[in-house]
């Protein structure tokens, strides 16, 4: 079996350590893995947030995009005898702004190999709302918005099987970045009802990942995380990916070097 990070970032993101992302790459290397997707986060449409200093907290800017993917060049050149290295992005879906995505894919096809579709944000207080941000502004976009919890999660999935039946266009791979990625702050504002913790709930959704032939990511920083398990990725879930055949790739989600490969094990056991 080929032994793929499948998630990781770079030196461009500045949420994360800094670090080179050479040094990622000989981190895995020495972990002994053969595949390894560098997948920064795409640069936002500028109508979401016109502050490109904001912006750059949070993606590439569209300014960097070429640096990024000479970086890559560059490590492909370096370690490619040791480690095949994949060319990629993790791409917000955006509901209201599928345009952009489309145009997005498209402008940057011919320098990717590899593609994340991550969904880290849904209409809240004032448009759209990030989902994984802090507790606190999970409560004032969020939760104060839709007034329950539930509410909150429901509207996730919602988005959730809406971006999994749009068609954003050719690309060569169709995976999902953390999909339960709403469960970040379950600890913080618990579930008031157990709907969410059964396979029931998530029938159509996995339903629709497969037949929109998706694929999925085990995501480590669910792990980290968690108080209770594999948190983006539950045990409801895992049973319609077991059930479904849904094929599941391992990410790190490295921001910087220790993170590289971490809960690997875990992984492989599920
Ligand atoms: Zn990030
Ligand atoms: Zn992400």
């Amino acid at each position: 079996m080929t032994k793929w990070d499948s998630h990781t970032h770079s030196q461009f993101c500045k949420h994360g350590t800094g670090e080179k992302t050479a040094l990622l790459v000989e981190k895995a290397i020495e972990l002994g893995f053969t595949k390894y997707s560098i997948s920064e986060h795409a640069p936002l449409p500028e109508e979401l947030m016109p502050d490109p200093v904001q912006r750059s907290e949070f993606t590439l800017l569209e300014s960097e995009v070429g640096d990024y993917f000479s970086l890559i060049n560059e490590l492909k050149r370096q370690y490619g005898d040791r480690i095949e290295i994949l060319s990629g992005m993790e791409i917000d879906y955006l509901s209201g702004f599928e345009q952009y995505t489309i145009d997005l894919i498209k402008t940057y096809q011919n320098e990717l190999d590899d593609l994340i579709i991550s969904l880290h944000c849904i209409e809240g207080k004032g448009g759209l709302r990030s989902i994984d941000y802090t507790p606190d502004d999970f409560k004032d976009g969020l939760l104060d918005y839709y007034g329950s919890i539930n509410k909150v999660y429901n509207f996730y999935w919602e988005t959730m099987g809406k971006m999994l039946q749009t068609d954003l266009g050719y690309f060569k791979t169709r995976r999902i970045g953390h999909i339960g990625l709403i469960n970040k702050f379950s600890r913080n504002f618990p579930w008031v009802s157990d709907d969410m913790t059964t396979p029931a709930f998530f029938e159509n959704i996995f339903t629709l990942v497969k037949s929109n032939g998706w694929t999925l990511e085990f995501n480590a920083a669910g792990l980290n995380k968690s108080y209770s398990g594999n948190m983006y990725l539950t045990e409801p879930m895992l049973y319609w990916c077991n059930k479904l055949n849904i094929d599941i790739f391992y990410g790190s989600d490295a921001h910087g070097v220790d993170m590289v490969g971490r809960h690997y094990d875990t992984y492989l056991d599920i």
